[in-house]
Parts: structure tokens; C-alpha cells; sequence
């Protein structure tokens, strides 16, 4: 089973959420792996804090132009949706850094003058933490395309019976990447008026994609009811609140897990996985 962890805008706690839900259902005895796809900024190994083993990189194809061959005919430029590659007077010019390696310009170029080769952007690293596999997807400083990356997590053959998705933060198309295919999505928010912003433009996601998805309402005492009431309206299960406690905060701080300040939070997300366990097997 996949469960992916998503959240509307940054700061809400997602990853909190998904290490110590990783963690506590290891602790039940299930395989589990967590994948940080957040890959701009990830920061689940701070909780984890995975013993790495294995490290590699993720290239995307980016094309190489044979002049010799090359008519200038402009057909690359044309079918790049890109603006990656363009003809620029008596050369063609590509522009690595915009380069999605989707091989469109390649599979037009009516002389067969453009060819491949590999260009690193990031690497995953894989190792064990906690008692769950971790596996994270890193972007180089500088590089401006993510979702090739979580692709490439996604395609590891993983063997654990849950896999936990920490996405990035937002709505944007790395954000689909990482939760598409997932059996459930759950979506941090706070009850804030930001929050429920961020989260109505999360569920149109979720629903835009045809996914099942509940909601965790983080620091659930510090603003109003609207949040509740919107999931209510809108017929989405509200999973667990958790109200906020300044000594999670300072674990968080610290690189802590929530049940290391308070037991009782592993059985709270045990029985969030047996609820989603349920929706999904049923
Ligand atoms: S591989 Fe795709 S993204 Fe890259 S230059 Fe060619 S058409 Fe554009
Ligand atoms: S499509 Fe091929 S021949 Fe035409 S400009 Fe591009 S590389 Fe040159």
C-alpha cells in the first residue's frame, strides 16, 4: 500500500507526520519504507536519521547537436515546449538547464543529427533508519527540474509492504508526480485562513487526479472552526488533530520524533494507518 503525504503550502508539519507515521507502523511489525520526495529541501533524514548505503545519481538525457549533419531547419526549436534548444544563427544551442529529456527534439530532427548524453541533476540515496527503509531524492543547487527525480524513486524496486510518500510542499507538477499511483493522500493543513486556502487547492488536486485523500489538522487549537467545517462540507474525513504542544515543537527543533516527547502519539498514528488501511482494502 502507498500512502502519500501532501500538504498545500510548507511549514504545516508534513514531514513530521510521515517520519513518525513511518516509524510508528514499523514499530507494528510492517515492512515500511519512506521516500522523500521533496526533493528541493528534504529534511526527513533529520528524523530518521538513516544509516545510508547506497547512492546514486539521476541524469536526464539532454541532446547534443552534430553540426555536420545539422540543416538549421529550426524542427528541435519547433517541438520543444520548452524553449530548451534553439537555432541561434549558424549553430543550434541547447539550454541544459531547461531540458526536460523528453527526446522530442530528437525524435523530429529530420537528419538524425541530434543525440543523447547523460546529464546529472541529483542523486537518491538509500539506507535504513529507525527500523524503516529510508530512501531519498536530492536536486543539485541550481538545477530547476525536480520532477525527473521522482520519477526515478518511483521506479525503485522497493519491497516493503507500505511505502509512505513525503511530497514537496504545494500544487505545482512535482507535487502530481509524487502522489500519483499512491493508494491514499493524506493532507496536513492548519486551521488557519491561509491553511484552508492552501487546502482547498490541495483536495482540487487530489481530486483532479481521481485520488482518495483525508485530512490532519496540525496545530488544531490555534485557529477557527472554518477548516472542520469545509472538510464537513465537503465530505473529506478528518484522519486526526493534533493540538499544538511547544514540547513537539522543540522536539521537531531538535530532530525528534513526536512520541519520543509523548508515547500516546504512536498509538494515535497506528491507528491513523488502520484507518487508512481500511478505506483503501475496502
Ligand atoms: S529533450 Fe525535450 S526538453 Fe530537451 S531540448 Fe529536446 S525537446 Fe526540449
Ligand atoms: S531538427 Fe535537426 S537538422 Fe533541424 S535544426 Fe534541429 S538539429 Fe538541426
Amino acid at each position: 500500500m502507498e500512502i502519500s503525504i501532501a500538504s498545500g503550502k510548507g511549514g504545516t508539519g508534513k514531514t513530521t507526520i510521515a517520519t513518525n507515521l513511518a516509524v510508528a507502523i514499523a514499530r507494528m511489525g510492517i515492512d515500511v519504507a519512506y521516500l522523500d520526495c521533496d526533493v528541493e529541501e528534504p529534511n526527513g533524514h533529520i528524523f530518521l536519521k538513516p544509516e545510508i548505503t547506497k547512492e546514486i545519481d539521476v541524469t536526464v538525457p539532454i541532446p547534443r547537436v552534430d553540426l555536420d549533419k545539422c540543416t538549421l531547419c529550426g524542427e528541435c526549436s519547433a517541438a520543444c515546449e520548452y524553449h530548451a534548444i534553439a537555432v541561434l544563427g549558424k549553430t543550434v544551442e541547447v539550454f541544459p538547464s531547461l531540458c526536460h529529456g523528453c527526446g522530442g527534439c530528437r525524435d523530429v530532427c529530420p537528419e538524425d543529427a541530434i543525440e543523447e548524453i547523460p546529464r546529472t541533476i541529483g542523486n537518491i540515496s538509500r539506507g535504513v533508519g529507525m527500523g524503516v527503509e529510508f530512501i531519498e531524492g536530492r536536486l543539485n543547487v541550481g538545477e530547476a527540474i525536480s520532477p525527473p527525480i521522482t520519477k526515478a524513486m518511483r521506479k525503485l524496486d522497493i519491497n516493503s509492504d507500505v511505502i509512505i510518500i513525503d511530497a514537496p510542499p504545494g500544487t505545482s507538477c512535482p507535487v502530481i508526480e509524487a502522489i500519483s499511483g499512491t493508494d491514499f493522500v493524506i493532507l496536513v493543513t492548519e486551521p488557519t485562513p491561509f491553511g484552508l486556502n492552501d487546502l482547498k487547492l490541495a483536495v482540487g488536486m487530489v481530486r483532479e487526479v481521481g485520488l482518495p485523500c483525508g485530512v490532519v489538522i496540525n496545530r488544531s487549537d490555534i485557529g477557527d472552526d472554518r477548516t472542520e467545517e469545509y472538510c464537513n462540507k465537503e465530505e473529506i474525513d478528518i484522519l486526526m488533530k493534533i493540538p499544538f504542544n511547544r514540547q513537539i515543537a522543540e522536539a521537531y527543533s531538535r530532530g525528534e520524533m513526536m512520541f519520543e516527547v509523548d508515547p500516546e502519539y504512536e498509538k494515535s498514528l497506528c491507528e491513523l494507518y488502520l484507518k487508512i488501511a481500511e478505506r483503501v482494502n475496502r
